[in-house]
């Protein structure tokens, strides 16, 4: 049976690839359904869903969102159709816009602590939507620092001094913005958390009415998507999986897989979301 991957990035965010390079790559991983998660926009699934009728991917279309809720910073995934709406990706892209701001104050920091500005990042990115990790790649270029990670480490990561949070919508708005899209809102990565307040910022971001969490992610290990998996059945979840695959710039992560194999979304789990997004399996 053909791999499921529900969460991978373009250009069009912080992934290396062009929606048709991704779509290839999961065509040649075997992967036959491919939902396209740029961060705050949508602005890749027509490219990707053209290139995936080509080559036999079929595309969901998706994105993951910023956004808050009991006091910390959680990512979303919206699935849907309904988002390729022109006033639903305008509102996706909402936060893209705050992102500029937030940009500009990331490259004054960092151009007065280092030298290397916004100008550089903007001329990395070639035109995809500016996150961290472009300030970190110019900086990589420029010589300031090694490698990336010590980019974050220096300057970049919460609490160092070039670090400004990022804008986001609360939790609830994102679910609200998924169910006018006639689609669902998955909690991300739960792994990510600190394992200290996960289960609690995962109570919350439930009550706050999301419709599913992301269990099979290439960075859960088996433990936590056991876990995932038993709280999705308990709570009558959706659960989704996906490689968050970024093209070269998480060279470890593959489309269809992550360092802990293959995502392995079941075949149940994908039924239930078709049938929640009112989209029909190939066959
Ligand atoms: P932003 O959305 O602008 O906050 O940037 C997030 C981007 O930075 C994502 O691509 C992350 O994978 C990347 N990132 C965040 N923290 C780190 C880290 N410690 N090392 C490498 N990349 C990171
Ligand atoms: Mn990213
Ligand atoms: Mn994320
Ligand atoms: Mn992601």
């Amino acid at each position: 049976m053909a791999a499921v991957d529900l969460h991978a990035h373009t250009l069009a965010s912080d992934g290396s690839d062009r929606p048709e390079e991704l779509v290839a790559a999961a065509a040649a991983a075997g992967v036959g359904t491919l939902a396209v998660t740029d961060h705050d926009t949508v602005a890749a699934v027509a490219e990707a869903r053209a290139a995936g009728e080509r080559l036999g991917v079929e595309v969901l279309a998706g994105c993951e969102v910023t956004a808050t809720v009991g006091g910390r910073v959680v990512h979303v995934l919206l699935y849907g159709e309904g988002l390729l709406e022109p006033d639903l990706a305008d509102a996706v892209e909402v936060a893209r816009r705050g992102r500029d701001e937030r940009n500009l104050a990331i490259g004054e920091r960092l151009e007065q602590l280092t030298g290397v500005g916004h100008a550089d990042a903007v001329e990395l990115a070639c035109g995809s939507v500016l996150s961290r990790a472009h300030f970190a790649r110019a900086l990589v270029a420029r010589g300031a620092v090694a490698d990336v990670a010590e980019a974050f480490d220096r300057y970049l990561s919460s609490g160092r001094p070039a670090y400004v949070p990022a804008p986001s919508v609360s939790v609830i708005d994102a679910v609200a913005l998924a169910a006018k899209a006639g689609g669902v809102a998955v909690l991300a990565h739960p792994g990510r958390l600190a394992p200290a307040e996960r289960d609690r910022v995962v109570a919350e971001a439930l009550e706050a009415g999301v419709d599913g969490v992301e269990v099979w992610h290439s960075q859960h290990d088996q433990e936590l998507r056991r876990s995932l998996a038993a709280l999705a059945e308990r709570r009558g979840l959706l659960a989704t999986g996906g490689s968050d695959y970024h093209g070269r710039h998480k060279p470890d992560v593959r489309v269809g897989s992550g360092t802990g194999g293959n995502v392995d979304v079941p075949g149940e789990r994908l039924a239930a979301l078709r049938h929640r997004l009112a989209v029909g399996g190939p066959g």
